[in-house]
């Protein structure tokens, strides 16, 4: 039986489905992880991408950094393109966050194309999810560095499609206006009432690398 675009893509939805299936979005609605996969593909198809190597890649972008799958499984599954696309998507994991952080900005120029359509894509769907289904006790100011930090990496994708990286910056101008339409509502709830206290600054929490 050949493997037809459909199958290949559902094949790599499945396999997502179940490496991922215990795991949920650190958003309040805990929304299953997969969600996150299938929007990110979602978005890519919205803006042109028919390639399944690149949709394949998309679904399975988090599948070694976060579920444990291993390179040798995925070449297995579904070749050597498309793990080597998930591979340049994958955080080190012996690294610290931070540094982590530095390398996907300093990293996003040499990502490959497909590579750097999936990491615009996937910045969109993580803004969106900040937006609307923040991770419980994240500050307004935390969601205001992640904005910055994602804009920081897509600059350097300069090879992604000119319509993803158009609409990462409609989404990213309308999601900070608003979170600093939201700093502003504070800052003067806090200067008509100087004891209210601030929100408490939480600990990080289990955070996923791929944040
Ligand atoms: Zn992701």
């Amino acid at each position: 039986m050949t493997d037809t675009p459909a199958r290949l893509v559902f094949d790599a939805l499945n396999f997502a489905a179940l490496r991922h299936r215990s795991q949920r979005r650190k958003g309040r609605e805990g929304a299953p992880y997969v969600n996150h996969l299938i929007e990110v593909a979602h978005v890519l198809t919205r803006h042109g991408v028919e390639d399944p190597v690149t949709l394949c890649a998309a679904i399975l972008h988090d599948a070694v950094e976060d579920a444990e799958v291993t390179a040798e499984e995925l070449v297995q599954r579904f070749g050597g393109v498309v793990t080597s696309i998930v591979l340049e998507l994958t955080d080190d994991p012996d690294v610290p966050r931070w540094t982590t952080k530095l390398a996907q900005i300093e990293g996003a120029p040499s990502l490959s194309d497909r590579a750097q359509d999936i990491r615009v894509a996937d910045k969109i769907s993580n803004l969106r999810g900040v937006l609307t289904s923040p991770p419980s006790g994240w500050s307004i100011e935390r969601k205001l560095a992640y904005y910055a930090w994602a804009e920081q990496v897509v600059v350097g994708c300069t090879r992604a499609r000119a319509g993803l990286r158009r609409t990462f910056e409609d989404v990213h101008a309308s999601g900070r206006a608003a979170l600093e339409l939201q700093a502003a509502h504070q800052a003067r709830r806090r200067a008509v009432n100087p004891e209210a206290t601030a929100p408490a600054i939480p600990a990080d929490g289990p955070a996923r690398r791929s944040d």
